[in-house]
């Protein structure tokens, strides 16, 4: 997909923090990290957010989640907690029309998700 900045980075036109690659999914550091653990899952495959994921690519969520599970447990995260979250669309506050997955944590994150 031209013009999509994650893409850029799958293509390694543009340079990122790569923590984890496989077939369908890569993860990398938030270039503006929220907290100490700031890491970006995303599809391999352009899907421009969950709104867009259809029915039978619902299990690349599931792989998704376990990678942010094994990623949280190399940061050290893993036993102190952190959160998944997934924005979609422009009331959802998704600015990246890629679907990616933030996995945040290493502090005490605020109650309110809003
Ligand atoms: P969202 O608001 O859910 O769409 O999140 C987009 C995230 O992508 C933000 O947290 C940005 O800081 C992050 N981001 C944007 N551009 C880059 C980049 N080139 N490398 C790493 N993270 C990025
Ligand atoms: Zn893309």
């Amino acid at each position: 997909m031209e013009d999509c900045i994650f893409c850029k980075i799958i293509a390694g036109e543009i340079p990122a923090d790569i923590v984890y690659r496989d077939d369908e999914v890569i993860a990398f550091r938030d270039i503006n990290p929220v907290a100490p653990t700031h890491l970006l899952i995303i599809s391999k495959k352009h899907i421009p957010s969950l709104a867009h994921l259809p029915d039978a690519e619902t299990p690349l969520i599931g792989s998704m989640v376990k990678i942010a599970n094994q990623l949280a447990r190399e940061e050290g995260i893993f036993e102190s907690g952190y959160r998944l979250a997934i924005s979609c669309g422009k009331q959802g506050g998704q600015v990246v029309p890629h679907l990616h997955m933030h996995l945040i944590g290493g502090r005490q994150l605020a109650d309110a998700l809003g």
